[in-house]
């Protein structure tokens, strides 16, 4: 028998107490959990609790079902989602579904207090189960997706651990510093389309900052567009603000920003231009020499909003 509050299942919290079925008491608590499903967060049992997951476990795509639950005339379950698909068959005894909502269940469901699916990441949310679907789409110890995009990759984790994996397996440059000078050099910059998708991490005020460099075609011209985005939050992303410079022969383009949070993908922030953007012909002149060659030099300075 598991001790006071070490008990989990599955990702079921388990509440303080220790459960016995030896003992009447006990015996009691469970049955009064079954018969009272709003207790259910207060005294928690793991069979009882796992097997009403398993009852609100779709059994065609295997996801939690939200209202409304349907159920066939034998009362069989299936989410609203799937109901579409199975062309009006139950997919367990293949009899016409017609449209009957299984009511009980949604209820129960109700009565489900269930820990955030971050929990591994540090968070200790414990939600209703109708809530807890909001809850994790905003919860801010949701793992980060990699912040390359040179490649698919699909390393996610906390900033720590990306910040890791950008330097061990994508080998990108990391500087310390809230300054920085840059050379872009691309021997064809013809090529739009495989322009090669540069990123620098540069490490100040305890935070990562990932500058981004790369080519894409807007409307009918190509077009340079560097960019910073923070390692971490919107919310915090916004006391930070960026300048970038571009230029050569006297002239320069000045860009002065708030970078965006790694939460937002690459290509949406580039797909704002939300950024220093540099028409080629432009990027070509501050080259110099014969336009063969592209060799751009931005320098950047990160600063805190004070
Ligand atoms: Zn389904
Ligand atoms: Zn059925
Ligand atoms: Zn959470
Ligand atoms: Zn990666």
């Amino acid at each position: 028998m598991a001790e006071a509050g070490s008990t989990y299942s599955d990702d079921m919290r388990m509440k303080p107490g220790v459960i016995d079925l030896t003992q009447n008491e006990d015996l009691l608590e469970v049955s009064e959990q079954v018969n009272d499903a709003s207790q259910a967060s207060q005294k928690s049992n793991a069979p009882v609790a796992s097997s009403v997951r398993e009852l609100l476990e779709c059994p065609v795509c295997l996801n939690a079902m939200y209202p409304p639950i349907h159920q066939c005339i034998n009362g069989h379950t299936l989410c609203s989602g799937c109901k579409p698909r199975v062309h009006n068959r139950c997919p367990t005894c293949r009899h016409e579904l017609g449209n009957i909502r299984c009511l009980a269940l949604e209820k129960v469901a109700a009565s489900l207090e269930l820990p955030c699916k971050y929990e591994s990441f540090g968070c200790l949310g414990i939600y209703p189960y109708y809530s807890k679907l909001k809850h994790e789409s905003q919860c801010t110890f949701r793992p980060y997706n990699c912040p390359y995009a040179g490649s698919e990759c699909t390393a996610a984790g906390d900033i720590p651990f990306l910040v890791t994996h950008l330097k061990d397996d994508h080998k990108v440059d990391m500087h310390s510093g809230s300054t920085f000078n840059h050379r872009y050099v691309k021997s064809n910059p013809h090529e739009v389309e495989n322009a090669t998708w540069m990123l620098t991490v540069f490490s100040c005020f305890g935070q990562y900052f990932c500058l981004h460099f790369e080519a894409f075609q807007l409307g009918m011209a190509p077009v340079y567009i560097a960019f910073l985005r923070f390692m971490g939050d919107d919310n915090e992303a916004k006391n930070y603000n960026y300048s970038l410079e571009v230029g050569a022969n006297g002239r320069k383009i000045v860009w002065q920003g708030v970078p965006r949070s790694i939460r937002d993908t690459h290509k949406k922030v580039r797909d704002s231009f939300d950024g220093l953007i540099i028409q080629r012909n432009m990027a070509l002149f501050f080259s110099g020499g014969d336009r063969k060659e592209l060799k751009l030099r931005v320098t950047g300075r990160i600063w805190k909003e004070q």
